[in-house]
């Protein structure tokens, strides 16, 4: 039998053990999902033995990422353009690294707001962080000229400079600007989760055609999303991303492309309010 994981430290947050063990069932695959915390100081002997651990994969998630990059004998491209890895399976016994985060967003979009890649205009990404990498990473993939504001600008120059050609630093202070030149606006910092503030920004400036993605998706409609919503905007929820960035991983270790479907999305929110 099959077995897969994800790794992470804490992991009562995680997800991923409902949305795989609902494709195992809905796929009819003999096979299982569970979750495995480790804690920071174990993760180098964990991925070292990890070919010897009767797992065929895994998902990586905080604060584990940059060490699974680390600890990869190949990783994909957005994986080396983001230093992290969030996918990780076994090819003749060595370990191999992706990054689904892009793939993921990207087919969120692609689902819940076909055509997006046609409005023309640029996209504006709020946070610097792993997740802001790799949306930009694939929204430059698809033409978008891509501007990422950061609280510490020296990370949205760092990411800039590190994505190159198509990505742009702004300043956090020149937001009102920048959205008016923005078709796409991406929340991706944790502003607007529980404990967090909420994503404090006037909308006015943003095109009526504009959409707007919160990734954050406890609650499902952040402030940030309501706020979109009551000007008429189109929105997108973080869920798409986290659904869609699990498909990968379980096509590579269970042999079957899974689908997102509506189901699937009703079962993880069923266990978001559960919890
Ligand atoms: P990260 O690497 O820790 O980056 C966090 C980013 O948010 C940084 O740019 C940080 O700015 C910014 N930030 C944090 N607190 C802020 C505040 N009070 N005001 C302004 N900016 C603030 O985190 P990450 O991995 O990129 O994840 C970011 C968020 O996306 C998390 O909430 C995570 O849950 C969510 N996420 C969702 C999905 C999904 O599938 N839907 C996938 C990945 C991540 P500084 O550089 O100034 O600290």
């Amino acid at each position: 039998m099959r077995r897969a994981c994800v790794i992470g430290w804490p992991l009562a947050h995680s997800r991923s053990p409902v949305i795989h063990r609902f494709w195992l069932r809905e796929l009819g695959i003999e096979g299982d999902y569970v979750a495995v915390p480790v804690e920071p100081p174990k993760i180098g002997t964990f991925l070292a033995e990890f070919p010897r651990s009767g797992f065929v994969g895994a998902n990586v998630t905080i604060p584990h990422k940059q060490a699974a990059f680390a600890a990869v004998a190949e990783a994909d491209p957005v994986a080396r353009a983001t230093g992290a890895v969030n996918t990780l399976w076994l090819d003749s016994g060595r370990l191999m690294g992706a990054n689904t985060d892009a793939e993921g967003f990207i087919a969120s979009l692609d689902e819940q707001a076909p055509g997006w890649d046609r409005v023309g205009g640029g996209a504006l990404i709020l946070g610097a962080g792993g997740a802001a990498r790799a949306i930009a990473w694939g929204l430059r993939n698809r033409g978008m000229e891509v501007t990422v504001a950061n609280r510490t600008p020296a990370r949205a120059d760092e990411l800039a400079a590190h994505l190159g050609t198509g990505v742009t630093a702004g300043r956090w202070s020149d937001i009102p600007a920048l959205l008016a030149g923005s078709r796409l606006l991406v929340n991706a910092t944790p502003l607007g989760l529980p404990g967090h503030p909420a994503l404090d920004i006037d909308l006015a400036p943003l095109a009526s055609d504009a959409i707007v993605v919160d990734i954050v998706y406890v609650p499902l409609k952040t402030p940030l999303l309501a706020a979109a919503e009551a000007r008429g905007l189109k929105t997108v929820d973080g869920l798409g991303m986290l659904l869609h960035q699990a498909v990968p991983g379980f096509e590579r270790w269970f042999g079957k492309r899974p689908r997102v479907t509506p189901a699937l999305r009703a079962a993880v929110i069923a266990d978001l309010d559960a919890h």
